[in-house]
């Protein structure tokens, strides 16, 4: 029997958490992020979850290359463009359309030999100061790449830096309306947290709307709002068993480090997930996880194979009881990927994409094939 950890995918929250997007923004079309390989999901894995979405938006050329091969013939949009000249060269072969945030893409473009014209998206740089033009160098990059034969459509993009938090959004929207106020082409500027929290602004949902975490089911302002807030259900699942049971006695300690001491009789579990699954070391003692459904803590430090939890109130749990680490739990139990991520002193985003290798993964699409 091979050891007991393993990722289940489930499609069908994928699914639920897009359409949950449409709500907040019902008039916009959706692109599905999908870098970092689905947010650690596994494209392919994640594809029949993903399909229902109005575009794909990513990063890398080879996983452009992956959902074309799956047979998406809708558009795809490379989110930081083309790296170098020859990207162009695929991008014309597969119809990608893709991201322009500074001066030599359009050198390279403008020197591209295509039939196939391509659909770009010009970035404004509204403040986050990671990609993309000024609002001064907005407008003559606009007209340069219209210019060029080898353009045929020009839509407009922007990033928002705080679309999470207190800080919100208003000054970059007002940046983007007035560098683009007379522009014509479509518009795309919302993620995850702007989709939710400010969906309802016509101006921020825009043509298309680009939300990666909310997709996965995992909370963009986790601070403020659950999951269970906006609806959304975990759609990666990480669960395993209890493979050692001890009883523990006032003073015993448990794991490396003895950083928890039982201050009277305990009965705890060893579950065989640890940081060499892509758990976090940082959890500390009393990080939520459950055991056949019900919430416990972890106690002591998480080594690379192993974490101790809390059996003590659980007298019917032991030897190989279910653990869900983060996800969907038996009986309809949830477990935010955001919780353990609090405890960590990260984001649900970190860990999701962190899911390490050696765990075996699993396609659910439904809450009964789980
Ligand atoms: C990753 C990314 C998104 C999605 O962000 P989420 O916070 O996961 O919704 C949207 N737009 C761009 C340009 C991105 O790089």
């Amino acid at each position: 029997m091979p050891r007991p950890i393993e990722a289940i995918i489930h499609t069908d929250a994928l699914a639920h958490n897009l359409r949950q997007a449409r709500l907040h923004a019902p008039d916009a079309r959706v692109w599905a992020i999908v870098k970092a390989n689905a947010y650690g999901h596994g494209i392919e894995r994640a594809w029949p979850g993903l399909m229902g979405a109005d575009g794909i938006a990513l990063l890398d050329l080879d996983e452009a290359q992956r959902v074309r091969a799956l047979g998406w013939r809708g558009p795809i949009l490379l989110l930081e463009g083309v790296f170098e000249p020859r990207d162009l060269e695929l991008c014309s072969r597969l119809g990608l359309w893709h991201t322009i945030h500074h001066e030599s893409q359009i050198d390279w473009l403008a020197l591209h030999k295509t039939h196939q014209p391509h659909r770009v998206f010009l970035k404004l740089n509204g403040g986050m100061n990671r990609l993309g033009f000024t609002p001064h160098a907005f407008r003559a990059a606009w007209t340069r790449l219209t210019a060029l034969p080898q353009v045929e459509e020009v839509s407009l993009m922007m990033h928002f830096s705080d679309a999470d938090g207190g800080r919100g959004i208003d000054e970059q929207v007002d940046l983007f309306t007035a560098t683009t106020a007379d522009l014509p082409g479509e518009r795309t500027l919302a993620n995850s947290a702007a989709v939710l929290r400010h969906g309802h602004r016509p101006e921020v949902r825009a043509d298309w709307v680009r939300p990666g975490i909310l997709g996965y089911g995992s909370s963009p302002d986790a601070d403020e709002h659950d999951i269970h807030h906006w609806g959304l259900q975990p759609a990666m699942t990480l669960r395993s068993r209890i493979i050692g049971v001890q009883h523990l006695h006032g003073g015993d300690t448990v794991g490396y480090g003895s950083t928890f001491e039982a201050t009277t009789g305990m009965r705890i579990g060893t579950v065989a997930c640890g940081y060499a699954d892509g758990y976090p070391r940082l959890c500390g003692t009393g990080t939520p996880v459950l055991v056949d459904g019900q919430r416990t803590r972890t106690l002591g430090r998480v080594s690379m194979d192993m974490l101790a939890v809390d059996l003590t109130d659980l007298p019917a749990s032991g030897l190989d009881s279910e653990v869900t680490l983060w996800g969907q739990g038996p009986g309809g139990s949830v477990l935010s990927i955001d919780e353990v991520a609090r405890s960590a002193g990260t984001l649900g985003y970190e860990l999701m994409c962190a899911l390490a290798q050696r765990v075996p993964v699993h396609v659910s699409h439904g809450p009964d094939a789980a």
